[in-house]
């Protein structure tokens, strides 16, 4: 996979930040209100940090992003998106392959489930990730597979209960909206499908 991490990284904040609107009024059905506000803080850090996070070898750089993503996202998703960043750092390649990111992202799921006490199903982001690692790990995905598969199964969220999270406290009054997690993490997927297949 040749890419620029780069132009990786913008676009991914360009999408997210983009959609933190749409990513707070989901968490104001079954939240607080705020996903799509730490979502822009922690993204636009990140972007703030790009001379520092480009100045080192690819997983060193996760890493960074990911801690960033850590201190400034907050919430319960910031600990999580830190997670996966940083665990895609440790396990990356300078050089990744298809192979190295489905390895990568089934570490990161692994690392997720652990971090927030939770499982596939709970209607979060991990209904979203969980199911995209499993698919590139099948060696057959494409990049509209990929993107096809973030899609479904942000969609699936709606009529889960939420187990994990505040969504949890609602109960079977989470059930009939999409988990703003889900969603957020469909987002990334779908920016990141884009920038390793050349599309702008
Ligand atoms: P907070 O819930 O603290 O306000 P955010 O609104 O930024 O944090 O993020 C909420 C999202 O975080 C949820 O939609 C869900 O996808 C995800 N999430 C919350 N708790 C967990 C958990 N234990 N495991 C995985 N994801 C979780
Ligand atoms: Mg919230």
């Amino acid at each position: 996979m040749a890419f620029s991490l780069e132009t990786l990284l913008d676009k991914v904040a360009a999408r997210v930040i983009l959609a933190a609107d749409e990513l707070t009024a989901l968490d104001s059905a079954i939240g607080d209100a705020d996903h799509g506000l730490n979502m822009r803080r922690g993204f636009e850090a990140v972007l703030a940090e790009k001379p520092v996070i480009l100045g080192k070898p690819l997983g060193d750089a996760l890493k960074t992003a990911g801690m960033t993503l850590v201190m400034k996202v907050g919430g319960a998703s910031g600990p999580l998106y830190g997670t996966l960043f940083m665990t895609l750092g440790r396990e990356l390649p300078e050089e990744p392959g298809l192979a190295d990111l489905a390895r990568a992202m089934e570490a990161a799921v692994v690392a997720l489930k652990a971090r927030g006490k939770a499982d596939l199903n709970n209607k979060t982001m991990l209904d979203v990730l969980g199911p995209v690692a499993a698919h590139l790990a099948g060696g057959t995905a494409s990049f509209d597979s990929v993107r096809a598969l973030a899609a479904q199964s942000a969609k699936a969220t709606i009529p889960m209960k939420a187990i994990r999270g505040r969504a949890s406290f609602l109960g079977e009054r989470s059930i009939g909206h999409m988990d703003p997690g889900a969603r957020s993490s469909q987002i990334m997927i779908e920016a990141v499908c884009d920038v390793l297949e050349g599309r702008s």
